[in-house]
């Protein structure tokens, strides 16, 4: 393809669409659009080691300097896309300039989910999606202060964790009965839990929040559904995202949880893709559609559809999920996609805090969700991509590791 490419979202994985297209050869017009300042960033640090670095510490989080852009001649515009005009392809923007594609990619993300009780609008009540964001809860972030976070997903964990380390209280309300249910184990939550409450954290499960109260404007309480009511001097609610699919729906392009598209991440019109948050892709590894959130499948996502745009012949996306968490001293890995009813099996010993969870559907592998066990993370990744895996019984076995199954099984296949 030679024609120009407009990438729409300058995040992860917009970022490395347009860097995995040049690397794979595209030398045309390459456009990416973006709708925060700056220069593209990652998230990840956002709610751990940023929330605790001074702002005249190094910038750990943009992906490049200025001068990479100049040297791969990307442009990025600081204009947020608008509409799609797909008869006359072109992608308008704010201002009203439009802006011709060949291919259009969309990246455009997710944005965090509002808690929709009264008081949320009051000042000192935050979401964390963005720098800005981090920021702020930055800028508040002190010894003794009274952090309450409300949800208790990946995000929630790590501000916590990172409000105890500031010396702040940290108190994480969820409405389920275990922390991070959507990505990880009851084991692997019980083991969260547990450093948690130890590191001085206070848990509250089973409870959901009815109203957030205020003092001239500045949120003071949180308030529960069995009516108790939590002093809060900060509150970071951390419930999830919503994909951004306007834009798409907008252009007539099927949505639902996400940019609907295809094993070659393409959407129905042959002239736009969809990637990484925002896109509601066919996963071998979950056996349905899937919208992930991680920049593994950012990356994986964006290197996939530069792959196929500059000609490569180009397979159905199947690279094998992943995913990381840190909190205190915790390194938390996920491969693969596990589901509510697997059939879980321990590898090593909670009690020492290094194991890992090993999810079966059947005698089938489909995860492996690891804390501070790195060797196995890594293994899981190798096995989970290849055909044969080790059976629950086998994974108990003394001496067994993944990355010695995954070597074994490699060479067999040669
Ligand atoms: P985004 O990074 O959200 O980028 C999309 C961009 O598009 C945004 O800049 C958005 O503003 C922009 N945009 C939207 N609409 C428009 C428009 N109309 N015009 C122009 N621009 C637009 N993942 C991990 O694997 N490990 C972690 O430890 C981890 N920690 C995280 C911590 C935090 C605080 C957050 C928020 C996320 C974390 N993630 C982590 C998730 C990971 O960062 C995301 O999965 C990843 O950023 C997704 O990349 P993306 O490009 O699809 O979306
Ligand atoms: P995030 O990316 O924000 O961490 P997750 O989906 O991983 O999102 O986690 C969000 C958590 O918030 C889930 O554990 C979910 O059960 C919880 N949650 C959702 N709504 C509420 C609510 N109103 N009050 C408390 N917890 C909530």
């Amino acid at each position: 393809m030679s024609g120009p490419i407009v990438v729409v979202g300058a995040g992860q994985a917009g970022f490395q669409a347009a860097v995995s297209l040049r690397e794979t050869g595209f030398a045309g017009p390459l456009t990416i659009v973006g709708d925060e300042p700056g220069l593209p960033y990652q998230r990840p640090p956002l709610s751990k080691a940023y929330l605790l670095a001074s702002p005249d510490d190094p910038d750990t989080v943009t992906l490049r300097p200025q001068a990479f852009f100049e040297r791969h001649t990307l442009k990025v515009v600081h204009d947020p896309a608008v509409a799609i005009d797909r008869p006359r392809s072109r992608v308008r923007l704010r201002s009203g300039r439009a802006i011709p594609y060949a291919h259009l990619v969309l990246a455009v993300g997710a944005r965090a989910r509002k808690l929709p009780v009264p008081g949320s609008d009051l000042d000192r009540v935050l979401t964390l999606r963005t720098r800005a964001e981090a920021d702020v809860l930055r800028g508040l972030l002190r010894e003794g202060i009274r952090v309450v976070v409300i949800g208790g997903g990946f995000i929630g964990m790590e501000v916590a964790a990172a409000a105890r380390k500031a010396g702040a209280h940290a108190i994480v309300i969820e409405t389920l009965d275990r922390v991070m249910a959507r990505v990880v184990s009851p084991e692997t939550s019980a083991h969260v839990e547990a450093v948690h409450a130890d590191q001085g954290t206070a848990i509250v499960l089973g409870r959901s929040v009815t109203a957030l109260h205020g003092v001239a404007g500045t949120v003071s309480e949180v308030e529960l559904d069995d009516g108790r009511r939590i002093p809060a001097d900060v509150v970071v609610v951390g419930i999830g995202v919503v994909p951004n699919t306007e834009l798409a729906q907008c252009a007539g392009l099927e949505v639902g949880d996400g940019i609907v598209v295809d094993e070659q991440l393409l959407t129905a019109d042959p002239r736009i893709s969809a990637i990484g948050d925002c896109a509601s892709y066919p996963s071998k590894h979950a056996g349905s559609r899937a919208r992930l959130e991680s920049v593994q499948n950012a990356v994986d996502h964006a290197h996939h559809v530069a792959t196929r745009l500059t000609g490569a012949p180009s397979q159905a996306y199947a690279q094998v999920p992943w995913f990381w968490t840190h909190q205190f001293g915790m390194r938390i890995q996920t491969a693969g996609i596990g589901r509510a009813d697997d059939l879980r099996v321990l590898h090593g010993d909670p009690t020492e805090g290094k194991f890992s969870v090993c999810r079966y559907q059947g005698d089938r592998l489909v995860a492996v969700e690891s804390v501070n066990r790195t060797g196995d993370h890594i293994g899981a990744r190798k096995v989970l991509a290849g055909a044969q895996h080790p059976t629950p019984h086998q994974v108990t076995q003394p001496g067994f590791t993944f990355k010695a199954f995954a070597a074994q099984t490699a060479t067999a296949a040669r």
